[in-house]
């Protein structure tokens, strides 16, 4: 048996009652969402109006419709960005970004959208008045991940989105690692864009998300279409969610999304973040105790997310990879991880990572399988060389 340890890729496996969400809402709730008064059609609607309000409560959002659905982070981030900016603004981000935040922030540049790019300490997290004095006026937009993906750090957002409100600036944070795995209150942070893929920590299906979006603002879409509503309409309509929902919704990724959030729920996200911060834990312990490997990001005992990204002296991560899945089975990612720069900060440019994420159904012998197969790796005469 395979083990999978890439969650931060995609959770993987989901629980059974996703799979049976899936299905459930193909066979029995079949019509279009918002597109007709049949019964076909309202059952689907209430599966996007449940899944909607149950993501509200999740995560603290007064008003569901302030969601918007996305088919994940990166959709939730582009409309989120494209949606708000004008040429002349000016947005500030960190070196710990994912491309799905860095790229369409590159496109803007090219449209004199002005982005100042704060580099982090070799721990991946930021300096709280270093930020700060990058957002001077005229910042528009401070856009942050809240995990990242390649090393675990968590950045200070209690910090950093309060004093943003108070002078003014908005703020869009990539939750794409920590949704699901770290308390995340839109009403107690304040922050004004949120964007969270459905496929990872909160267990739902590929080609789920949303963005959250503030009261106070008002996105161009990103797709135009059809809404269901206000169809002699030549623009988009004014109301969320309707104005950047364009096109039919995923209707039986979102039933799994809301199974997801729903298990979660039932399991206590506490005490699956205590379960997960453990296997980070050890892992962690277990590679120090490696001769050989290299740690990137937060030390030991401090907070990070479910992601340990490491190195090997005298083999590539590719091949570490590729070794850990033909001699042990194990199923981790490897290389840039899509957020070049941050290897650059923590030290792992350009090689890249071996990177290790547990989820919330790994169990602990997995973990001593990775640690044993990492220490065969860095043993040379354990090695089989001639594989
Ligand atoms: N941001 C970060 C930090 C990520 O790790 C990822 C996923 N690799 C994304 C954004 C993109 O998320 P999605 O795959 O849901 O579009």
């Amino acid at each position: 048996m395979s083990i999978y340890l890439d969650n931060a890729a995609t959770s993987f496996p989901k629980p059974e009652s996703v799979y049976r969400a899936v299905e459930r809402a193909m066979r029995h709730a079949g019509g279009n969402p918002g597109r007709g008064g049949h019964r076909f059609s309202l059952d689907a609607g209430r599966e996007v109006l449940e899944t909607r309000e149950t993501l509200a409560r999740f995560f603290a959002v007064e008003d569901a419709a302030r969601i918007v659905f996305t088919s994940g982070a990166t959709e939730g981030i582009n409309l989120a960005l494209f949606g708000l900016l004008q040429p002349g603004d000016r947005v500030v981000t960190t070196s710990m970004e994912h491309n799905a935040l860095m790229r369409p922030l590159y496109a803007l540049q090219q449209r004199g959208i002005e982005v100042e790019q704060v580099v982090t300490g070799r721990d991946g997290i930021v300096d709280v008045s270093e930020l700060q004095r990058a957002c001077r006026v005229p910042t528009r937009l401070l856009a942050i991940g809240h995990c990242s993906n390649v090393s675990g750090s968590i950045q200070p957002l209690e910090t950093i989105i309060p004093w943003c409100r108070d002078h003014g600036i908005l703020t869009l944070v990539d939750a794409a690692q920590s949704a699901g795995h770290l308390p995340l209150s839109v009403a107690r942070l304040g922050v004004h864009l949120l964007a969270v893929p459905g496929h990872k920590g909160l267990l739902g299906p590929a080609g789920t998300g949303f963005l959250y979006v503030d009261p106070e603002l008002r996105l161009e879409p990103l797709l135009y279409g059809g809404t269901g509503i206000n169809s002699t309409m030549r623009t988009m309509p004014e109301d969320l969610p309707e104005r950047l929902e364009a096109g039919t919704l995923n209707v039986p990724g979102l039933a799994g999304l809301r199974a997801g959030v729903e298990y979660l729920q039932q399991q206590g996200p506490e005490r699956l973040e205590a379960r997960l911060n453990e296997l980070v834990d050890r892992l962690l312990a277990g590679l120090e105790a490696v001769p050989g490997v290299t740690l990137y990001g937060p030390a030991r005992g401090e907070r990070r997310g479910n992601v340990v990204s490491f190195n090997l002296d005298g083999m590539d991560a590719a091949e570490v990879g590729y070794r850990l899945e033909q001699q042990f089975g194990i199923c981790v990612r490897v290389g840039l991880h899509c957020a070049p720069d941050a290897h650059r900060s923590l030290g792992s440019f350009p090689g890249g990572t071996v990177r290790v994420s547990p989820g919330i159904f790994t169990r602990p012998e997995q973990v001593e399988k990775l640690l044993t197969a990492v220490a065969l790796l860095g043993d040379p005469s354990a090695r089989n060389d001639k594989e």
